[in-house]
């Protein structure tokens, strides 16, 4: 659908606009000129030869004289009749057989072929371009990416194998090179080995071969996403700096946040011993107070760094009340999170999860629940023929029947992650009506489809595209970060030599750039201290791990560190 609209938009721009003006113009002289002669036809016939006629004769038999196919079916017997006959037959010749053609062909039939001959899509970049992103393979999750690049303004290129997808990039203003990713000669015309990153995005083997090409002239940094998760040290072999098994990723992800069980199951990163974890507030006795009144730092040292609920993320306050159906983010170390579980009284070991959707992502999430004993049942359509591991229940998950007789009624959390978003949309919704309290965690492969699937009932919603071009991103600026949601990420920063000396409060990093202290990491220890208050003494050699938006963290950056 998109090649014709594109073409079509060929018509509505530049010359070709004006030519479109053209000939609206010419089809009302038409229109007009018609008009006349159906006017004077009824005239004449009246007057020469006696017969009353309507209009719309006038009209047809105009049309039919004027494009020379001359029914006969109504004809002047007069001189005066043949002579405005022969006007009305050689001015239809003129106007409407010769003219309208020629135009047409001229103005915009032979532009447009002349435009699609002379594309010559580029196939170098000059030898003063350096410190770009090289980038192959465009899909969601780099076209993400090139919208943080852009807001950057990092200079960026896309690298694509096909002409006709270079003009649709382009036609959208995005940069392109045409060439083969394998072919020395052209990694060299596009100036690679001074480029920032390359970011190869294109099947494992693929991938495998533009590292190996890359490495065999050039150091440039190389990040590439896996399918496979086994082939990540292949890739590495290859010469990969980072290869990022991102199916893999997605599914934990999935899966950690579609279960109920204890704190330290919900671990989504590490900064050395202070761990990110989440955590469902309906597992533990904090439900329905505030966060003050939980007394959770006090009574386990982790610090609550932020709030889920219903895709939305707030980083919270005393006064912050723990809904049930909330995820709280924490910050702490296993101890402490061990201590959480403590608190939180027995681990729910009867959690059942249904996965809808055995692919590569679905697997992932399969193998996580697996790892930490876990029931669940898997549904997909079709076996996955990579995975022997898993038995899988052949059916099409929109079958109520079938999911009924796989045990929905049972489960606690459900994990929603086929390829195709409307029927993730439709089991979310089908799923939440019949389960009100079920935990629904949804994968979107459309950035566009995430609002749709939060209002479907999903508890949590997984972008490929957002978490893939996060990853990415982090990796291109080289930050240590946890990613936590879109614009949110937690960070390391060293402490800014002007705030040495000063107490947390007298610091003022909250309220002048927005970011909140997570932790302090001491320069001869490797326990960080969570969640220090605020009279704590900043000293020299600290490092910091922050959390904020990514307009705080840039504010930072600026207020502090170029600071004196
Ligand atoms: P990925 O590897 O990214 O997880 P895949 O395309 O390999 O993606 O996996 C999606 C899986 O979802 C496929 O195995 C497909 O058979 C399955 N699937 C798609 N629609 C349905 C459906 N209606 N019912 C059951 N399984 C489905
Ligand atoms: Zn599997």
């Amino acid at each position: 659908m998109k090649g014709p609209v594109n073409e079509f938009a060929f018509f509505l721009r530049g010359q070709a606009r004006k030519n479109l003006k053209l000939l609206v113009i010419y089809c009302l002289f038409l229109f007009v000129l018609i008009m006349v002669y159906a006017a004077f036809f009824t005239v004449l016939m009246d007057h020469f030869e006696g017969h009353q006629y309507s209009f719309i004769t006038g009209v047809y038999w105009t049309i039919v004289t004027m494009s020379t196919l001359g029914y006969g079916d109504y004809v002047f017997t007069t001189d005066t009749g043949h002579l405005f006959s022969a006007v009305v037959t050689f001015s239809g010749v003129i106007f409407m057989l010769i003219l309208l053609p020629f135009g047409m062909i001229s103005l915009f039939l032979a532009p447009w072929i002349e435009q699609r001959l002379r594309y010559r899509p580029k196939v170098l970049l000059s030898e003063d371009y350096s410190d770009h992103v090289i980038i192959f393979g465009y899909d969601s999750i780099t076209r993400a990416l090139i919208r943080k690049l852009v807001s950057h303004h990092t200079p960026y290129v896309i690298v694509t194998t096909s002409q006709d997808e270079a003009i649709l990039l382009e036609e959208e203003g995005l940069h392109v090179v045409v060439g083969r990713p394998t072919s020395i000669t052209f990694l060299k015309n596009i100036q690679v080995a001074k480029a920032r990153h390359v970011i190869s995005n294109l099947s494992d083997p693929l991938n495998t071969n533009v590292c190996l090409t890359i490495r065999s002239f050039c150091e440039t940094p190389i990040a590439t996403m896996v399918d496979e998760p086994e082939r990540t040290e292949l890739l590495r072999l290859a010469g990969a700096n980072r290869a990022i098994p991102l199916k893999r990723i997605l599914g934990s992800y999935l899966a950690s946040r579609a279960t109920t069980l204890g704190a330290t199951a919900h671990i989504l990163d590490a900064f050395g011993k202070l761990l990110i974890a989440e955590m469902p507030v309906k597992s533990t006795p904090f439900v329905g107070k505030t966060l003050a009144e939980a007394k959770i730092r006090q009574q386990t040292g982790l610090a609550v760094i932020g709030l889920w609920e219903r895709g939305t993320f707030t980083i919270p306050e005393a006064g912050s009340v723990l809904s049930p159906l909330a995820l709280m983010v924490l910050a702490g170390t296993r101890e402490q999170l061990h201590a959480l579980e403590e608190i939180a009284g027995e681990k729910d070991t009867t959690d059942l999860v249904m996965v809808l959707g055995h692919g590569r992502i679905g697997c992932s999430a399969a193998r996580y629940l697996e790892r930490r004993s876990i029931p669940f049942v898997i549904i997909d359509r079709t076996n996955n023929l990579d995975c022997m591991d898993h038995i899988t229940v052949i059916g099409d998950a929109t079958s109520r029947n079938l999911l009924l007789e796989s045990g929905i009624e049972d489960a606690k959390g459900l994990i929603v992650t086929t390829n195709d978003d409307s029927t993730n949309i439709f089991l979310t919704l089908a799923s939440r009506r019949q389960r009100p309290h079920m935990r629904i965690v949804a994968r979107s492969n459309q950035e566009e489809n995430v609002e749709q699937l939060y209002a479907a009932g999903a508890d949590f919603v997984i972008s490929n595209a957002s978490v893939g071009a996060n990853i990415l991103n982090n990796v291109l600026e080289g930050k240590e970060t946890i990613f936590l949601t879109e614009g949110i990420d937690v960070f390391r920063a060293s402490l800014p030599p002007s705030l040495v000396g000063l107490s947390i409060i007298e610091s003022q990093i909250r309220p002048k750039t927005g970011c909140s202290i997570v932790a302090l990491e001491l320069p001869g220890s490797t326990d960080p201290i969570v969640s220090p208050p605020p009279e704590t003494v900043l000293e020299e050699g600290m490092g910091l791990i922050l959390i904020g938006s990514q307009e705080n963290e840039e504010d930072f950056a600026r207020k502090f560190r170029n600071g004196p």
